[in-house]
């Protein structure tokens, strides 16, 4: 890589305002974890830490490539639609009145038609920034939020509680072993 790129520039995962060290996310430290993996020839920065995730988002409206090119997908090379990072980013887009836009780089059809499950895991997800935006994008705009999402919402929430009380009891028997 260093002899393709003397610079490197990752999007921030997260506000530099929000750089902490846990374990399960690397993205609120990535300005370390950048910096150890430069080398003498390739320099990494990390850019947009300025801006939260949905006022990047809104910035592609000054970028009319990013309707044909935009890709969130970490699971595959085309977006796949359904991971976290494509509903975060369809919700973002949806907030913000620009999703149609996209229908190159993103099923529309299929979001429309599944839209109370994507609010619904967004406002499941509302403790996470990137999601909390959204909703707030939504708020602001004064966008309906139906009662069918709200009742996913619950019932996501009711099986992610189901999820880390067993996490902790497996862990808890770990520990004793
Ligand atoms: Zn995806």
């Amino acid at each position: 890589m260093q002899k393709l790129f003397s610079i490197f520039l990752n999007s921030s995962g997260y506000p530099f305002k929000s750089f902490t060290f846990v374990q399960e996310n690397n993205a609120y430290y990535e300005l370390v974890v950048l910096n150890l993996l430069q080398t003498e020839n390739t320099i990494m920065y990390s850019i947009g830490g300025d801006k939260a995730r949905i006022e990047k988002i809104d910035s592609f409206k000054n970028f009319p490539l990013a309707q044909k090119y935009l890709r969130s997908c970490i699971y595959s090379e085309e977006n796949c639609n359904i991971c976290g990072k494509c509903v975060r980013t369809m919700v973002a887009l949806y907030a913000l009145g620009e999703l149609d836009k996209y229908s190159k780089v993103f099923n529309i059809d299929y979001f429309y038609k599944n839209i109370d499950r994507y609010i619904g895991y967004t406002l499941a997800h509302s403790k996470n920034e990137h999601y909390r935006e959204c909703l707030n994008m939504m708020k602001k705009k004064n966008m309906l939020i139906s009662e069918e999402a709200s009742r996913i919402a619950k019932v996501l929430d009711a099986a992610q509680k189901i999820c880390d009380k067993n996490k902790d009891f497996i862990k808890s028997k770990i520990r004793r072993n």
